[in-house]
């Protein structure tokens, strides 16, 4: 199973993987998480991300690159939450899964309302979830991320409004698997 977890930042994509990875027992795999990681142990990539985390925007594809290839490489079905978010992230995506013969399971696209949306993250309170950040994030991920989604089939995708209780999403999101 390879899944990939996309929607907007603060939509719920880190609570539905989670969920999901735990019913099929497949790694959960964030590449923010990762990133905030390597930032907290400050380390040479964690200092390089976290100018861009602070701000909101993407790290530079190439800080991801080896994350990314090594995940898929080791890794025997995952969740991948929060990747790709851009055209050259997909394209190499697509060819990091060809090498490795893996198979696209699906693709999930949470969806809410931006106010709603909004209003999460700032209950949320992490350091990159100020308005003005929020706000920076947001439109990063309309301007970047969405336009990637007419590169899957369309068979792939299955969109769910991240709306209500934790648990009907969860099953909502696993009977369109
Ligand atoms: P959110 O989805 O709420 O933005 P994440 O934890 O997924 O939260 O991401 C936090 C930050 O980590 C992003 O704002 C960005 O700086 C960085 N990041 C995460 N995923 C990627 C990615 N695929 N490409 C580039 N930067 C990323």
């Amino acid at each position: 199973m390879h899944l990939l977890m996309l929607g907007c930042p603060g939509v719920g994509k880190g609570t539905q993987s989670k969920l999901l990875s735990e019913f099929f027992n497949i790694p959960h795999i964030a590449p923010g998480n990762i990133l905030r990681d390597l930032v907290k142990k400050k380390t040479k990539t964690g200092k390089l991300a976290e100018k861009y985390i602070e701000k909101g925007e993407l790290v530079p594809d190439d800080i991801l690159v080896y994350i990314i290839q090594d995940v898929i490489h080791n890794s025997n079905g995952f969740i991948l939450d929060g990747y790709p978010r851009n055209k050259q992230q997909i394209k190499f995506f697509f060819e990091i899964m060809r090498q490795e013969s893996r198979q696209l399971t699906k693709v999930i696209l949470l969806v809410a309302d931006d106010d709603i949306i909004v209003e999460r993250m700032l209950k949320r309170g992490r350091a990159d979830d100020t308005k003005e950040v929020i706000k920076n994030r947001i439109e990063i991920y309309k301007k970047e991320t969405l336009p990637i989604l007419e590169m899957f089939p369309y068979s792939k995708i299955a969109i769910v409004e991240s709306v209500g209780e934790e648990k009907s999403i969860h099953e909502e999101i696993k009977s369109l698997l």
